[in-house]
């Protein structure tokens, strides 16, 4: 469910007309809407039930205070996988206590910045990682508290680039080596084994290869409690998918009851790592189109908003729906045509949308680039000196800019020209 809806041919978010933000704040912007963010996050929170669980919002996936500092007050923490992610969390208002750290390249200062911040815990991913992190805590003379993020090898069935759960993906540590790292764990003075994690992939659409990689982390668990290695907390990770185009993915609700049912006679507190099943409905990027123009090849709609501004088009061949913010009225039904939606960047690789039937466009006309909440502005760049857009936040009938677009002066705040060339 989500709250863009068009109101006598106006495309509305909540009870603001787009048109009237494009007015004030130029194109092209992100705009979320607060009362979709509030809805999707409580519906899946509150999908677990009295199943103790914490669901820390994956932060890489939206990043902008604001809405981490929505999804504070709704009771979330956070699931970090930088430094600058532990930063903005902090200064976002979420409690260190409810922020987990996951990712393969912690550095030694990130390490010792979550640390000494009094992070939930650390998912290790590596022999090295955990050697690191045990002398940082001695230098602090604190105990750092790990969970490990096993490789169940299972396969998510989604687009290869965002699968990681399988054996050849960089992250985890192979189920059959875990046993040994934890019992190295064990025997470390600094550190404090407290869970389990895994994380096999995003934008999944299918519930069973989430509970088979619970099913083999549970097995895994009744393991270690052999080997008197007990475990208070059960990560499962992130993925769960959203629907783009004709996806079906399952209802938060139906995969916190396989989950439940899975995790029965375990005594762990659940952790969940949502992220685009929380925000990628929540939002979308408004542009306005520049030029048209078509060719006996093809027709092109040119707008303002570019794979700078949202890359997953060109990275991953997203799909995201192009829809026209003011609807021509006066049409009894909408005239469509085939053309490619794309950006003013000089790469060819730079669209939105290829080969689609959408509205016959004209210049001038705003543009609604669908499900543009996750993975949209956190990956944006500076790509051909293109200033980053404004994120727009509406609660009903206000709205809020919660970042200011970049100007050329942001653009080269940060560079130098060295002496020798003045
Ligand atoms: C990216 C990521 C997530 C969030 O994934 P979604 O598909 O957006 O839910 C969660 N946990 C980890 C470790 C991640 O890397």
């Amino acid at each position: 469910m989500h709250h863009f809806i068009y109101k006598d041919n106006q495309l509305f978010c909540e009870s603001v007309a787009i048109a009237d933000i494009a007015e004030a704040v130029g194109t092209p912007f992100y705009l979320y809407s607060h009362a979709t963010l509030t809805h999707h996050f409580n519906t899946f929170d509150k999908s677990f039930g009295e199943l103790p669980h914490l669901t820390c919002f994956a932060v890489k996936s939206c990043s902008n205070l604001a809405i981490l500092r929505l999804f504070s007050t709704l009771g979330g923490g956070a699931d970090i996988v930088s430094g600058g992610e532990l930063y903005r969390s902090m200064k976002a208002g979420i409690d260190p206590r409810r922020i987990i750290y996951s990712g393969v390249g912690k550095t030694e200062d990130e390490l010792r910045y979550g640390l000494v911040s009094g992070i939930l815990m650390f998912n290790i991913e590596s022999e090295q990682e955990l050697e690191k992190l045990q002398e940082i805590a001695r230098e602090q003379e604190m105990v750092a508290p790990v969970s490990f993020r096993i490789n169940p090898d299972v396969d998510p069935k989604t687009h290869a680039y965002i699968s990681t759960g399988l054996a050849k993906n960089k992250f985890g540590i192979p189920i059959d080596q875990a046993e040994k790292i934890y019992l190295r764990a064990k025997e470390m003075e600094h550190i404090r084994i407290l869970g389990v994690s895994c994380h096999i992939g995003s934008q999944l659409t299918d519930i069973s290869p989430f509970t088979e990689a619970l099913h083999k982390v549970k097995l895994f668990v009744n393991r270690l409690e052999t080997l008197g290695i007990s475990i208070d907390y059960l990560d499962l990770g992130g993925g769960l998918g959203v629907r783009y185009q004709d996806e079906k993915p399952p209802h938060p609700q139906e995969y916190a009851r396989a989950l439940s049912e899975e995790m029965e006679g375990l005594k762990c507190t659940l952790i969940l790592e949502p992220g685009r099943v929380i925000v990628g409905n929540a939002g979308i990027l408004v542009s306005q189109v520049i030029y048209t123009k078509r060719t006996q090849a093809k027709n092109f709609i040119i707008v303002d908003a570019a794979m700078n501004d949202l890359a997953r088009p060109s990275l991953y061949d997203a799909h995201h729906d192009i829809l026209p913010v003011i609807r021509k009225a006066g049409q009894a039904e909408e005239v469509l045509e085939t053309a490619d939606v794309v950006g003013p960047i000089c790469e060819t690789g730079d669209f939105l949308a290829k080969d689609r039937q959408v509205t016959v466009f004209e210049q001038g006309d705003l543009v609604a680039v669908m499900s543009s909440g996750a993975y949209g502005f956190t990956m944006s760049s500076n790509y051909n000196s293109r200033p980053r857009a404004a994120e727009v936040l509406v609660k009903d009938d206000q709205f809020f800019i919660i970042r200011n677009r970049e100007n050329y002066e942001t653009l080269i705040r940060d560079e130098n020209i060295p002496d020798f060339l003045e």
